[in-house]
Parts: C-alpha cells; structure tokens; sequence
C-alpha cells in the first residue's frame, strides 16, 4: 500500500453502484508497479449529485475519474471538454483533469479492442452480430464500424434503440461513401428475430446486454442452439460471472468464448495512461489481470 502523504494524488470512480467494482485493483495495482504515489477510491454518488460530484471533485483536485451507470451520458454537461469519439458514442467512463474543468474520454470502446487484440480477435472484414442496444452496445457497434467488420446485425429486445444505434454509426461522416453496397452498415433487428441472420456463414458475436449477469447467472439472451452453431467466436462483456451461459451455449457448439475482464482491464489501463501521461507495458497489463483474477477468484 502506498504511503500517503501530502503529494498524494487522487482518482476514483463515480457511480451507483460502485460497492463491487474491481477498478481500485486495476489502479492501486499499477499505481504501486510503477511507485506512483496515487490512490484509487469509489464514489457511491446518489441521484441527482453527479454535477456535484464532478465540480467538487475538480475543487478538491481530484486528478481523473472514472465514471459509470447511471452517469456515463449525463456528465457530459458537467465538462469543459469532450474526446470526439466519446462525443460520437454520447458516453464517457474517464474523465481527465485538464485547465479549467475535466475532460472526458470513453475508454470502454477501445478497451475492448485492445482485448479483442489480446486474444487475436479481428474485426476487419468480419460478419458481426451485437447483441444488446444499451451504452455498452453502442460502443461496440461503433467500434465494429470503425474497424470495417464487413456486416454487423444489432439485435436487441427492444428495436427502436437497436434502430437508434444503427442510424447514428451508419451515418457517421464519410461512412456511407466507403460502406458502398452496403458491406459494413449496422442492420437493426428485434431479438427473436436471430433465425433471419443467413446460416451460410459464421460470425463472432458480441455479448452487450445484462442477461446473465450474476446474480441471474443462468440466463442467456438466446438459448436455441441453432443460433450457437452459426458463432465462431462469442465475446462476452460480462465478466461476472466469468464463465456465462451464453459462452456456455458457444462453446457447446464448438466456439470460442471469451469473457469481460480483459475489457475492463484495457479500459482502465487506457484510463490510467491518460490521467498520468505514461504508457503500461503488455507484461505489466498481464500482471495486473492476473491480480484481478485472483481477486475474483477465477482462473481463465
Ligand atoms: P444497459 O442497461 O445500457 O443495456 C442493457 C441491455 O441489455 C439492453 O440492450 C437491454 O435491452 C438488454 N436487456 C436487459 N434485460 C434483457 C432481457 N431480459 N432480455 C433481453 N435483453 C435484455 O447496460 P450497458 O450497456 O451499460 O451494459 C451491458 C452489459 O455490459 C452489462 O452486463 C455490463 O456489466 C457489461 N459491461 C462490461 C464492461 C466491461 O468492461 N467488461 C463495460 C461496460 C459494460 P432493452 O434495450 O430492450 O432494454
């Protein structure tokens, strides 16, 4: 533990709730890796106390912040400035100390490509379906975008926000010119429609919604296995459990699954790298995930 003292420096997480979050191991880990002397708190913030939160952080010199559910859309109007992804995305999860006000950054969407990376997951040229069209959804379908998957389906339970997502990415500057005949274009659809995607080919499939987080761990957005024969490789962005039904059902018809911990890790490490101007190296992130694998007591 690092010992704190007057040049102590401070960052945390914002959010309700915050009581099981894993992000104080990512930091205070990397903070006591490199010698820094920084501490990692969460912030329970209550309804309505996320303006107050952001501007007494900034009084008290709070150095960045992580923000999380409910607060990623709503503390934009509390910034001096905002990352143009994150601005594109209409979330952030970091926010940065800068001259005047923080500065916010959505770092959920590139961790999960540094993940995806770790993994040896690509994107380019890749059949996509999202599952999900919630704040998590919505990076990914505008990461696949910018990657240039070659289709990507959204499906979500309620269609009119997989709709939403799918007008925004597909009309992002320039992208209707280089999607073409229409290779790359987010096509929206209702939940149970999945029969509709074609079976002549196989896709990775991104895990965005909350069925079958813990603790409804035996529930997973679609349980027919003709859905799962058609999956290649199913990633997952919940990481608690770290083994869901849903990269049960995959892996029961031959695929490869992954889970959400690597995401978080990648997302914090980003937010960590941005807050102190440093750059974490590969060894150092795989050591941090391994301290927060015994933390959560899981081995893969
Ligand atoms: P949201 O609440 O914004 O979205 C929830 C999504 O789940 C919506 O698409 C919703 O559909 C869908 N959903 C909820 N219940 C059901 C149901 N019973 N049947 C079908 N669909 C359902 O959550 P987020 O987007 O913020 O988070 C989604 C998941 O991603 C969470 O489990 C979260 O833990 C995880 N996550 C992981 C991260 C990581 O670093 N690994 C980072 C961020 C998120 P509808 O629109 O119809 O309500």
């Amino acid at each position: 533990m690092q010992k704190i003292d007057g040049h102590t420096r401070l960052c945390g997480l914002i959010g309700n709730p915050v009581e099981h979050t894993m992000s104080p191991v990512i930091h205070n880990t990397l903070a006591a890796m490199e010698g820094r002397n920084l501490v990692y708190v969460p912030f329970h913030v209550g309804t309505g106390q996320a303006r107050k939160a952001v501007e007494g952080a900034y009084a008290l010199n709070v150095l960045g912040l992580n923000v999380t559910v409910p607060y990623k859309e709503e503390v934009i109007a509390y910034l001096k400035e905002t990352d143009a992804m994150a601005k594109q995305i209409g979330a952030v999860n970091t926010l940065v100390r800068t001259q005047g006000g923080y500065k916010g950054y959505n770092t959920d969407m590139m961790g999960l490509y540094r993940a995806m990376c770790a993994e040896g997951i690509k994107l380019e040229g890749e059949e996509v379906i999202i599952l999900g069209a919630g704040g998590a959804a919505r990076a990914v379908a505008f990461l696949c975008a910018w990657k240039k998957a070659a289709r990507i389906y959204l499906l979500n339970r309620t269609l009119e926000k997989a709709k939403r997502i799918a007008e925004e990415v597909n009309g992002m500057a320039g992208r209707g010119a280089a999607a073409g005949n229409g290779a790359g274009k987010v096509e929206p659809m209702p939940l149970e429609d999945y029969r509709e995607i074609p079976s002549d080919r196989k896709y990775l499939a991104i895990q965005a919604t909350s069925v079958g987080l813990y603790p409804k761990t035996k529930e997973a957005p679609i349980e027919d296995k003709e859905f799962y024969q058609k999956i290649h490789t199913g990633f997952d962005l919940i990481y608690r459990p770290s083994q869901t039904r849903f990269m049960s059902l995959v892996r029961g018809q031959g695929g490869r699954a992954f889970h959400g911990l690597k995401m978080l890790l990648y997302q914090g490490i980003i937010a960590y790298e941005l807050w102190n101007g440093t750059e974490i190296p590969q060894e150092d992130a795989l050591e941090v995930y391994e301290t927060m694998k015994t933390e959560m007591g899981i081995e893969e």
